[in-house]
């Protein structure tokens, strides 16, 4: 189906309905802006409200699948989503919203853990490269080579220096990936204090999801204002033109996977995906018998 067809499905939602597409440039992080997360309102909507936004939710991922068929039909481009933010921030519920407008053929998932003694071995941006989507794809990182200025410099893991001088060899990395094909967009998840207190609360009191819950995430919950810092550095010195970041009010995970569906629409739809061309050999009029 196409994207717009639908428009008008609802007509007791339409007239309420802010400009989606206005969410791209409110919510980008410009280059060299200085960001305040003490002052960032994790629970926005930018006008939106929770039925309205879940509905066109759902017509940006149909937007989003047909996005995603062209440019793996085309195979010329990847597109990388980097998705970063404290625990509980719902990196895993976002990548599970909206993945389900993807082929998972086209879109694989990687997700970075504490380093083996291998990934250890090399330097830290080995293990990432080589997790990079292929022409064709969208790939999407839960966590990644931020988390080598973010828990390595909150922990102290290497020493400042060492950390320091990771933020311009990071855009270097992605400079070098956008000018091989890969469009690099990254979104960071911010949800406030009380609202992880709130979801880590509700993790443990669900017997489904109490799995989810260890006592290590109170110690890094205890660390919250370091981790707050760093989050500020990454997203004031590694926004560019080339891979910008989005600072998404995640609070409401109904906001939140609008914003990020929209985005990552409006984003694969400037590169203008299209179908490759039909083999010269194959004859306009043919009938299969
Ligand atoms: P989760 O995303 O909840 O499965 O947890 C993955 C854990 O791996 C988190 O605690 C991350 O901080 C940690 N982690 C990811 N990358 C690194 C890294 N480069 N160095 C140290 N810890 C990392
Ligand atoms: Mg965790």
């Amino acid at each position: 189906m196409q994207y717009g067809s639908t428009m008008t499905s609802d007509p007791s939602t339409r007239d309420r309905r802010p400009d989606p597409s206005a969410l791209r440039a409110a919510l980008r992080v410009r280059p060299a802006a200085k960001v305040s997360l003490k002052h960032f309102d994790a629970g926005a909507t930018h006008g939106w409200e929770k039925p309205v936004a879940r509905d066109e939710t759902e017509r940006q991922l149909e937007r989003l699948a047909d996005l995603q068929d062209r440019l793996w039909a085309e195979a010329k481009r990847a597109v990388l989503v980097v998705l970063q933010g404290i625990d509980a921030a719902g990196k895993d519920g976002t990548i599970k919203k909206v993945m389900t407008a993807f082929n998972p053929q086209g879109s694989p998932v990687t997700s970075f853990k504490v380093p083996s003694v291998e990934e250890l071995a090399h330097d830290y941006l080995w293990r990432v490269h080589k997790a990079v989507p292929r022409k064709g794809e969208v790939g999407i990182f839960n966590r990644s080579h931020y988390e080598d200025v973010l828990v390595v410099r909150v922990h102290e893991l290497v020493p400042r220096r060492v950390w320091s001088g990771r933020y311009d060899q990071i855009n270097d990395f992605e400079r070098h990936l956008a000018a091989n094909g890969t469009t690099v967009l990254k979104f960071f998840l911010a949800i406030d204090k009380d609202e992880q207190r709130a979801r880590f609360q509700a993790r443990y009191d669900d017997p489904t999801k109490r799995w989810k819950f260890a006592m290590g995430d109170l110690e890094e919950r205890a660390r919250w204002d370091a981790y707050q810092a760093a989050f500020q550095d990454a997203l004031s010195r590694t926004s560019t033109d080339v891979a910008p970041w989005y600072l998404i009010p995640a609070n409401r995970k109904w906001f939140r996977d609008l914003a990020v569906a929209t985005i990552l629409g409006e984003t694969i739809s400037d590169l203008d995906p299209r179908y490759p061309p039909v083999a010269t050999d194959v004859p306009p009029d043919l009938v299969i018998d």
